[in-house]
């Protein structure tokens, strides 16, 4: 989980824009808490992203170049799929939770 102080954290640095399509929180509105599966990582992050694209990614239907973005693959953001190899590289990230 993640408290609101660490969550406003987690907005600053990526200055209060969805990491997908970049829009501002003032523009969308709000900005929704993305719970990304690294587990290669130690556990998952969480991402600021608009409402639309929040709905995208949990129902993954994001593009792969959107995933890039946010460091995932279209395979490494398979939400039921077993532990993977961890692939150097693969997941880069803007802000460090937990
Ligand atoms: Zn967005």
């Amino acid at each position: 989980m993640v408290t609101k102080a660490e969550w406003e954290v987690i907005k600053a640095s990526h200055k209060y824009k969805c990491v997908i399509c970049g829009k501002t929180e003032k523009a969308v509105g709000v900005l929704e808490k993305a719970h990304i599966r690294a587990s290669s990582r130690g556990g998952s992050q969480v991402l600021p992203m608009c409402p639309t694209h929040h709905k995208m990614y949990d129902s993954d239907k994001l593009s792969a170049v959107q995933l890039k973005k946010i460091g995932l693959t279209k395979k490494s953001s398979a939400r039921l799929s077993p532990k993977k190899k961890r692939n150097k590289g693969e997941y880069i990230f803007g802000v460090r939770v937990g």
